[in-house]
């Protein structure tokens, strides 16, 4: 079993250096996370009940303990507070709220850029767009490829907004990292092992979307997967799992996000457009996922949606997505979150009720 050494908050860098080097020599990997009060530093492999003692003998540490999460770098147990991102200036994670926004797929560059100034005047602060789309069909539209990552890049720049697509081949992973600030992994391919441990080995944010299948703590293993390859800027997102229930195009579970907080320090966020299918349901579904403390909501928006080629029905109409930006506002107030807007973040202001939404 893996553990976690807690080091004293007297410990010096030579302490935490030795207690590195000699988790090496034990032949172990050491993974270190410095909190606000203390350090923790993670002792993943197989150990013996003579390395931990060893290890409790050192300066500088108090104590050794062992990791009982299948998962180690994901869980509340090795990193104790929130993870918060820092993605082209914008703080990711905990109690800042983000809303990503744009079209499902990029399908031209007049699209993009009409969807994207809309969400950008309506305050999203990341802009979306599919370039490599999985699709259930072999038939449907899949995407424009390097094509379509190249205007997302340019309307990112337009609107000073970063922007995330998603990756689904581990021989794109470079391509994509060229193009775009943070990769997106698909629902369809939460477990493939191999793009997981691609993207893990770049610098750049990944958000990870549940498998229409799977449990959280698959979610939080895929999340391992990225994290054990030295990339720590993880992004977790429910988006609907699948259930008997026909009404809708999946099933928002909606408290997998407060479970998914209480196992792991990483931020969680909602995907109300895929759980919906259709769009009148998205903002109760956005709401809800915002109500129980995601950091943040992927909104599939859409100038024209009758004409889109990817997700049409569950696209949200651009002045519908300036009332829901708005209520999104208020609901993140309530549970005491602050919305990026246009790229900034504005204090929260005390609100003695829920009244409508006013600009
Ligand atoms: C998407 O974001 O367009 C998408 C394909 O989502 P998911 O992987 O959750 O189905
Ligand atoms: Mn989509």
């Amino acid at each position: 079993m893996d553990m976690i050494v807690v080091l004293k908050s007297s410990a010096t860098d030579v302490d935490e250096q030795r207690v590195v080097e000699r988790i090496r020599e034990l032949g172990l990997v050491p993974h270190s996370s410095r909190g606000e009060f203390r350090t923790i530093i993670g002792a993943i492999g197989d150990k013996t009940p003579q390395a931990c003692q060893q290890l409790e003998q050192l300066a500088g540490v108090d104590e050794v303990m062992a990791i009982t999460q299948p998962y180690k770098l994901a869980s509340r147990e090795f990193h104790e507070a929130d993870t918060i991102l820092d993605v082209c200036g914008i703080r990711i994670g905990g109690p800042h709220v983000n809303i990503i926004a744009g079209p499902c797929a990029i399908e031209s560059r007049e699209v993009l850029f009409d969807v994207a100034s809309a969400v950008k005047d309506a305050g999203a602060s990341i802009l979306r767009g599919g370039a490599y789309k999985p699709r259930s069909s072999p038939y449907s539209f899949s995407g424009l490829g390097e094509e379509g990552l190249k205007l997302l890049k340019e309307a990112g720049t337009a609107f000073s907004m970063p922007t995330i697509t998603e990756v689904v081949d581990p021989r794109d992973v470079e391509t994509v990292y060229e193009y775009a600030d943070m990769f997106q992994i698909g629902a369809r391919n939460m477990q493939n092992f191999n793009l997981l441990l691609e993207v893990g080995k770049t610098d750049k944010p990944v958000f990870i979307k549940r498998g229409l299948a799977a449990s959280v703590t698959e979610l939080l293993m895929s999340a391992e997967y990225v994290l054990s390859q030295g990339n720590h800027r993880v992004i977790l997102c429910e988006r609907g799992i699948r259930t008997f229930a026909e009404e809708t195009r999946f099933t928002l579970d909606v408290a997998a996000i407060p479970v998914i907080q209480e196992r792991s320090h990483l931020p969680v966020f909602v995907d109300p457009s895929h759980a919906a299918g259709k769009r009148d349901l998205v903002p109760a579904l956005a709401l809800a996922g915002i109500a129980a403390g995601a950091s943040g909501a992927i909104v599939e928006v859409h100038s024209c949606p009758e004409r889109a080629l990817c997700d049409g029905p569950q696209a949200v109409l651009p002045h519908n997505f300036v009332t829901l930006m708005g209520q999104i506002k208020q609901v993140a107030e309530i549970v005491g979150h602050r919305v990026t807007l246009w790229g900034r973040e504005e204090e929260p202001k005390p609100r003695p009720a829920v009244g409508g939404w006013a600009g």
